[in-house]
This record gives C-alpha cells, structure tokens and sequence, in this order.
C-alpha cells in the first residue's frame, strides 16, 4: 500500500519510511529508505544517514538494483559498502516486466551478492520467490529465553540522560548475562536481576555507544524508539528536568500510549535542579499538561549521576507490570458499572438515551474491556472517560492506560 512519512517529527525532513508486513506466517517490518545517494545532491548526507539507520537497524537487507540499465558503477560501490554490514543481502533486479528479459539479471551475479531474484515492482512479478528469500535469512528469535521476565525500556529526547540512566542501572545490577551472543536483536537486550527480581533492559541499539556522529544520528532514531517500545511492557519517559518538556516529548511518550504499555515519567537531572517545596508539584503539573492524553503515568524524580530514587523506579516498574496483567471479574466490573451508570446519568441525542448494558475484560497488556451499549453514536468519548475514571477509582490501574471497545447489541437481548 502506499505510505508517506509515518512519524511526524520535527527536522525529520527525509524519514525512513516504514511498515509491518507478513509473509508464510512470520512478521516482520519494512523500512524504505530514500535510497543511497553518491553524488552531490542535496539532502545527500541526511539521506545517507537515514540508510545507514536502516541497516543497522535491520535484520535483512534487500538491495534493489534496475534490470534495465545494468550493473552501474554505483551498484558496485553500494554492494561493496552493504558487504561490510555482515547482515544477509538479499538482490533483486527490478523492471523485468517480462519473462524474455530474465536473461538481463545473469550479469548481477557479477556483483558477488548471490543470486539476482527477477522482479517486477510494477507487475508484481517474482515478488513471492524473494519474499520467500528475505523470510529465509531471518535470525531465529531467542525470545522464549526470557519468558515471564519484565521488560521495560528507557526512552526520550537526545541528552536526557538515557544513556546516563542505563549505565547506572547496570553499575548497581548484576548484569545476568553481558553481550549475548547471536544476533543484533538479542544483542540490546540485557538481563538483570533486583532484588531478587529479573528484568529485560531492552535497550535502543547503540544507546551506550558514545561518538559525535552518533549524537546526531539519535535524532533520526525514532525507529528504534518504535522497536523497543513495541518489545517493552513498561516504558520509561525520560525527560531533563532542566530543560522540562517540550512538544517533542508529547510525541515521543505517545509513541508508547498507542501501543497501550505502561509508562513512566522519569525526570532525570534532579541534583542539579534547584528546588524548593513547590517544585516536584510545578513540573508534575507542567508535565501533565504536556502529556494530557496519558493521565495515568506515573512520575518519579532521578537523577543518573547519583542513583538518586533508582529504587522506586523499580518498585513502579513492578506495580505497573502487575496492574497491567489485572484480570477483573466480570461480575465486579459490572457493580461498578451499575454504580456509575446510576450516579451519572448516560448522555442522550434527540430523545434517544444510551444505556450500557454490560462490560468484560477481555484481554490484559494493556487490559482492554468490551463495553454493550444500545447505540455506538451515542457513546460520547467524555462518557466512556468517565466510565473509566470510575474503574480506576475501583481498581487503580496505575501506570496502565486502558482500553474500551464499544459494542452495539439489541435491546431485547
Ligand atoms: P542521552 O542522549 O539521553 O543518552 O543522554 P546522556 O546519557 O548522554 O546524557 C547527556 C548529558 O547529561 C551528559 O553530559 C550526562 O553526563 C548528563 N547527565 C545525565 N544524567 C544526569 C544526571 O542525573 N544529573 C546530571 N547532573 N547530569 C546528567
């Protein structure tokens, strides 16, 4: 399908663009770069760096080169610089509309990339055989490994502290296993244990690499932003607390509300703010108001230089994993419902009154509930926030955004 720029970040002006697909049953993520640029053009550097992005980012590398105007001194540049990546090349020769100009991909194998896949982009032609290739060079995912572990990871703007942040956690820890062997994917993933306690930092690739280019290219990760949170039960926000937020942030953090995980606003930097009495209520405020659409995150004040209250981020880390595999009777949830719906009455449109018939949950991570309601139109938005204020008020759910799914059902049922 079409796609245009997916992440709406500012001095983002060329993104990667990216999709989920899925092929003999396994999914996977697809991200198109704006191409390797050689020559003098312009945006040729920030182009470059997306590419480079893109490939340390992946697992499979699918080069595309042109069936009609053969192998071109650019294409053996590029085949010589995707070698050096280690990672599995897949070739495919594209614009070979028709099956009497196969013979135009023979000379690709000069490239020593192995075997040139035909296809056509345009006809759809040979796309299913080097699916079929790409879905072959997948790593084995090692996942099952850490089943039952919590898995959180830290994410933010450039400079927060991140980086900072995670070498302290694991200075305190004991790392279980350091560098797991295998593929770049496990590679981020780090073991640990607290108190007695096992967790997955997932970390962002390159995270604790330190270098200039590096700094930059941070602000072009939103990707690996998206990976890590997509892989973590609960994420940390981390926000300077110097700096405080800024729109940026609300974008960064609901990354992690669309995809329904715990989250964590970790204002980093506490030592070296000056503050009074007030301060922790200004800036919980001010946050808030940045981050409106995620009430229900916690807060907590640290600072990575100090270890300062490293604790009780592990200790919210721990209520928010719980809180976000809490199960309610179907029967409870419906006292409250009863309950709520007899204190405030359901909104009404043109003589018509919605009436709530029922709710269950019907899964956890995050806990989503089906509500019955006689007529979908009706279900205002503010109603269904009142409906699960009062849920929280019940059952707390901290930490945990909530999901609804409205449902019509006939009244005589
Ligand atoms: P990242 O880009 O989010 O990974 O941020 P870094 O971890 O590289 O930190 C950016 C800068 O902030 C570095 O100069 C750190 O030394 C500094 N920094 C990080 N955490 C703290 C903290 O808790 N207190 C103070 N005073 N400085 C910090």
């Amino acid at each position: 399908k079409r796609k245009s720029i997916v992440e709406d970040i500012p001095g983002v002006t060329r993104d990667r663009i990216y999709g989920k697909a899925e092929w003999l049953t396994k999914e996977f993520r697809v991200i198109d770069t704006g191409g390797i640029q050689l020559a003098d053009q312009p945006f040729r550097d920030e182009i470059n760096m997306q590419v480079e992005i893109a490939i340390d980012e992946a697992d499979v590398i699918l080069f595309v080169v042109s069936g009609k105007d053969g192998i071109t001194m650019d294409d053996e540049y590029i085949a010589r610089l995707l070698q050096k990546s280690r990672k599995p090349i897949v070739l495919a020769v594209n614009k070979v509309d028709d099956f009497s100009q196969n013979d135009a991909i023979y000379e690709f194998y000069n490239l020593g990339l192995g075997d040139p896949i035909a296809v056509s982009a345009a006809h759809g032609i040979g796309t299913g055989d080097m699916l079929d290739e790409i879905v072959k060079a997948f790593p084995d995912k090692q996942q099952k490994e850490y089943e039952g572990m919590t898995r959180f990871c830290l994410i933010g703007r450039p400079n927060v502290g991140k980086s900072s942040l995670v070498n302290a956690i694991l200075n305190q820890e004991r790392v279980i296993v350091s560098d797991i062997e295998g593929t770049t994917r496990d590679a981020i993933d780090t073991p640990l244990k607290r108190n007695g306690r096992e967790y997955i930092l997932i970390d962002t690739a390159g995270l604790r690499r330190k270098s200039k280019i590096h700094e930059d290219l941070e602000r072009y990760s939103i990707i690996r932003t998206v990976t890590a949170v997509e892989r973590a039960d609960v994420v940390v926000m981390v926000i300077d607390a110097a700096e405080g937020v800024a729109e940026q942030d609300a974008k960064i953090a609901g990354i992690a509300h669309e995809r329904g995980k715990g989250v964590i606003i970790a204002v980093n930097k506490w030592d070296a703010v000056e503050k009074d009495d007030k301060t922790i209520y200004k800036m919980t405020e001010k946050i808030k108001q940045t981050l409106a659409y995620m009430p229900y995150a916690e807060f907590v004040f640290i600072s990575a230089k100090t270890g300062q209250r490293l604790d009780k981020l592990f200790e919210l880390i721990d209520m928010i994993i719980e809180n976000q595999s809490m199960r309610i009777a179907t029967g409870v949830l419906n006292e409250i419902l009863a309950e709520a719906v007899a204190m405030q009455q359901p909104p009404s449109d043109k003589g018509r009154r919605l009436k709530v018939f029922y709710m269950t949950q019907i899964s956890v991570k995050p806990p989503t509930f089906v509500v019955f309601v006689n007529d979908k139109k009706l279900m205002h938005y503010s109603y269904t926030r009142y409906i699960e204020n009062q849920i929280r008020n019940a059952f707390g759910f901290r930490g945990t955004p909530l999901r609804f799914i409205i449902r019509e059902r006939k009244e005589d049922k």
